[in-house]
């Protein structure tokens, strides 16, 4: 019988610094050297101009709640209803992530609402970078 846990990701070269950087507590994204732009997921080239010379840094943590759906069926290592979201984060790049410290309803979750990043540690590879609700700054 399948083991009823959470399918985690798997580091591959590409993204092993995202997640030694979620590991400590940092949120980390890609800019290109050339261009400006900043990007996710991780990779070794500009996907605006193609340049190699890219940077990694740490991102504020801050975005806004561009979409989601609530999702209402059982799957292993959630519980239903839950919202999976598209995160637009300061820095540019949109990420998908889960909404939490907030109902997971219509009426909770507000598009262009301010949201935080925070960190879920799974194991000693894995900390899921999810949001909740920012608080008053
Ligand atoms: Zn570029």
């Amino acid at each position: 019988m399948a083991e009823l846990t959470r399918a985690l990701p798997e580091p591959t070269p590409e993204t092993r610094d995202f997640w030694d950087g979620t590991a400590a507590g940092e949120l980390r994204l890609q800019r290109c050297d050339a261009c400006a732009h900043v990007y996710f997921p991780p990779r070794p080239f500009c996907p605006g101009c193609a340049s190699r010379q890219v940077s990694g840094f740490a991102a504020s943590g801050h975005g806004t709640l561009y979409s989601y759906l609530i999702h209402h069926r059982p799957v292993p290592g959630f519980t239903p209803p839950y919202a999976i979201a598209v995160v637009q984060l300061a820095e540019g790049p949109r990420l998908m992530s889960n909404i939490v410290d907030c109902p997971q309803t219509p009426e909770a979750l507000v598009l262009d609402m301010p949201l935080e990043v925070a960190f879920q540690k799974f194991d000693a590879q894995i900390t899921l970078p999810v949001f909740r609700p920012a608080r008053a700054r």
